[in-house]
This record gives structure tokens, sequence and C-alpha cells, in this order.
């Protein structure tokens, strides 16, 4: 079977500190996987060498059967979320998500179908004039994930996307996640180190600890069944 994303024996250092140690994952198509750990254990360096962000030290990524650990970014089929909006402050909600369809020079009336579409599934069709600092944080997380759904890819990326808003908004926000994934039904790569998040959106969960994935299974199955004291502490298994 042809996996969404591969990711064979995976190192990256950053000078000579081993921040990821052979890692290897596969990733079913329209999976929704988790990533959670705590702080410093590699998540964001993973995700990003998923993305091209970052280059490997060793190892192979493939991405629907093909070998992308060397493409750039952009050709990869991937869209990204970041924790910190990354919107363009200057430009409004509807250029911030028509931009890089503009800059790929997708036909205007192709560019107009997909932003009203992204509005449409992220409930945002009244904000389309404004600009991001008009916005409450909640519509801001919005228009960014709108910005990874217009690329229209099969591989979403998310960094701790939620980290920033109140509890009320994440509660919100998760659930709307989980709908689009539902709508959409796409692979999805979602960094956290909330287990609340982990257990309530993933098909499966990656526990990791120091650039070590120590148990990859359904929430059911870390919950229940830790494979060590650390994902039973972490994931908050009942002793
Ligand atoms: P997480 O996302 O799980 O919090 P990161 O992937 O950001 O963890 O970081 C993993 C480790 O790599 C940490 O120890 C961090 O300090 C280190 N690190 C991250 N980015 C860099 C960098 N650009 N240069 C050096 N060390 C880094
Ligand atoms: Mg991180």
């Amino acid at each position: 079977m042809q996996h969404s994303v591969s990711i064979r024996d995976l190192s990256l250092n950053f000078g000579h500190v081993k921040v990821l140690e052979h890692l290897n994952l596969d990733i079913a198509e329209g999976e929704f996987i988790v990533l959670l750990g705590p702080s410093g254990c590699g998540k964001s360096t993973l995700l990003n060498c998923i993305a091209g962000l970052l280059d490997v030290s060793d190892g192979q990524i493939f991405i629907n059967g093909k070998n992308v650990t060397w493409e750039e970014p952009k050709d990869r089929g991937i869209g990204m979320v970041f924790q910190s909006y990354a919107l363009y402050p200057q430009m409004t909600v509807e250029r911030n998500l028509s931009f890089g369809l503009r800059v790929a020079r997708l036909p205007k009336d192709e560019v107009e179908r997909r932003v009203k579409r992204a509005a449409e599934i992220l409930q945002i069709e009244p904000l389309l004039k404004r600009k991001p600092v008009e916005l409450s944080g909640g519509q801001r997380q919005r228009v960014a994930i709108g910005r990874a759904l217009v690329r229209d890819v099969d591989v979403f990326l998310f960094d701790e996307p939620l980290s920033n808003l109140d509890a009320k908004l994440r509660s919100d926000l998760r659930v709307e996640i989980k709908r689009l994934h539902q709508r959409l039904k796409n692979t999805m790569i979602y960094v956290t180190h909330d287990q609340i998040e982990a257990l309530t959106l993933a098909d499966r969960i990656a526990i990791m600890k120091n650039g070590v994935i120590q148990q990859l299974a359904d929430p059911h199955t870390i919950y229940n069944k830790p494979v060590n004291l650390y994902v039973a502490g972490f994931i908050g298994s009942p002793t």
C-alpha cells in the first residue's frame, strides 16, 4: 500500500546536538496523526522537515510515494498552519487567502472559487474585506487555516495552531478542525503538547521524547495500554 507520508530513518542534528534520531513513521491517506510530547522533544523540527523548511541530516521523506527529501516546500503538496498566524498585516483577509494562488498564477476565476469555498467552510465570509488587526485571535487562526485550505493540498501540517487561544476558543476550533477533517478527508499531521487535543482529534497518536517516538497507536490504546511509564505519565493514564 502506498502511504500518504512516509518517514524513513530520519535524523536531524543542530550542530552536534541530535534532535531527531532514526525516526520512522508511515501515515495512511486521510489519517489524522497527532505528534504529542513536551516542549523541546522535536515535534516542530519533525514537522518542519516534512514541510521542507529544514534540511534533514539523514534519511528520507516520501509524500504520496514520491521522494521529496530535497524538494522545495512549495512542490511538496502540503499546507502548513503555524501557532503564530503569520498573516500579511497590510492585506485584507481575501488577499491573505488568495496571495499564494496569485503568485502561482492560477486563473482569476479559480482563485475566486477556492477563496469562496475556504471562506464558506471556515465561516469567515463576513470577514473577507477586513485586515488581520481587525480580527480576534480565533478569527485570525481561521484565516491561517483558510490559507492552507485554498492550496487544495493532500496533506495538512499543523504546528500547535490553538496554543495562543483561550480555553473556550480552543475547544470550539478543535471541534471545527475535526469537522474539517471529516469533510475534506485529507491527511493531517498535527503537533501539540496538549493531551486533550491529541485524544480527541487523533486517529493515531505518536508520543515523542527526545526526538524518538515512544509509542504510536490509537488514543484508546495509548491511554489504556501505554508501553512505558513515560507514556503513561504524559497521557495521564490511570495507574
Ligand atoms: P518542540 O516543537 O517539540 O517543542 P523543537 O522541535 O522546537 O521542539 O525543538 C527540539 C530541540 O531542538 C530543542 O532542544 C530545541 O532547543 C532545539 N532546536 C530547535 N530549533 C533549533 C535551531 N534552529 N538551532 C538549534 N537548536 C534548535
Ligand atoms: Mg514546537
